[in-house]
């Protein structure tokens, strides 16, 4: 389906109560020891971690990637990073590492959970050059029109667009054509950056439980994709070396104790020339 060029559907009700459902946010936020989320969250992150016993270190080692990745593009002088399925913040978000080093380094944060989008509202209510915006990827091109996105990020200029660890809960036609909509729209010098739940691991004879767990949450989904799928996602954009890796091995190897195999999530930055 090209939802391409599609306005956003009704998402929010201002008067929902959230706590009902889990969200894939909040479980993830539950995963990495934060302390936004609610019981029902953390009742979903018991019985993920029930199935993955890894789930914790997977997300801690996916929050390193992003760190990092990060600092890569900066070095590669990119200053607007648009952050697609952001989460809800939590050490070392991205405009506390980009804005550290460059001050006037822009950051917009789009979400489709509202509660991570209000926390980063909250978090960024002072700061000019960064912002979160509420929206479904599936909807690419009502993010590259948001005025918010307008006034923040400059298409004609590089921009860092981050996919991380987001993409496994958006089926698989949507995803792709809503991931190049948004590579089309970036200009030469702009970079890519995705990990992604991989199958074809341990963590396979998890994945139908895993499926079903998040079948009960907000974004309905969670599919592991084949490196060759993942790849996908790149379309031209040259991948920088080392490639397509296990997400604690980008760019030089191990960076922590995590065997590889216990990881499921594979991560890589592609370049658009
Ligand atoms: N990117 C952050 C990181 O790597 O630390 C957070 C990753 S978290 C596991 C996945 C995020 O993707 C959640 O916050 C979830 O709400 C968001 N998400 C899922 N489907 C989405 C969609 N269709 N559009 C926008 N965000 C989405």
């Amino acid at each position: 389906t090209d939802h391409s060029g599609v306005g956003f559907p009704a998402m929010v009700n201002a008067d929902a109560d959230y706590s009902g459902r889990p969200s894939s946010a909040r479980i993830y936020d539950a995963l990495l020891g934060g302390n936004h989320n609610f019981e029902v969250d953390r009742e979903a992150a018991k019985r993920l971690l029930s199935m993955i016993p890894a789930a914790g270190e997977m997300a801690r080692a996916n929050r390193a990637f992003l760190n990092r990745a990060v600092r890569f593009l900066l070095d590669a002088g990119v200053r607007q990073f648009l952050d697609i399925g952001s989460g809800i913040p939590t050490v070392g978000n991205v405009h506390e590492i980009a804005q550290s080093r460059e001050p006037g380094a822009r950051v917009v944060y789009v979400d489709i959970d509202p509660v991570a989008v209000a926390h980063a509202g909250e978090i960024l209510r002072d700061n000019p050059l960064a912002t979160a915006v509420q929206a479904d990827m599936r909807f690419p091109q009502a993010i590259l029109d948001h005025a918010e996105v307008r006034k923040l990020i400059d298409l004609d200029r590089p921009v860092g667009l981050l996919l991380v660890s987001m993409l496994h809960f958006v089926p698989d036609d949507d995803a792709f054509v809503a991931v190049d909509r948004l590579r089309e729209a970036l200009p030469a010098g702009s970079y890519v950056v995705v990990s992604h739940g991989v199958s074809e691991t341990p963590a396979d004879a998890a994945g139908e439980g895993v499926a079903q767990l998040y079948q009960r949450t907000d974004v309905s989904t969670a599919t592991g994709r084949s490196r060759d799928q993942i790849l996908r996602f790149f379309g031209d954009a040259e991948l920088v070396p080392p490639g397509l890796v296990w997400v604690n091995e980008w760019p030089d190897g191990p960076q922590d104790d995590a065997e590889p195999c216990d990881m499921a999530v594979v991560a890589a930055i592609g370049r658009k020339s």
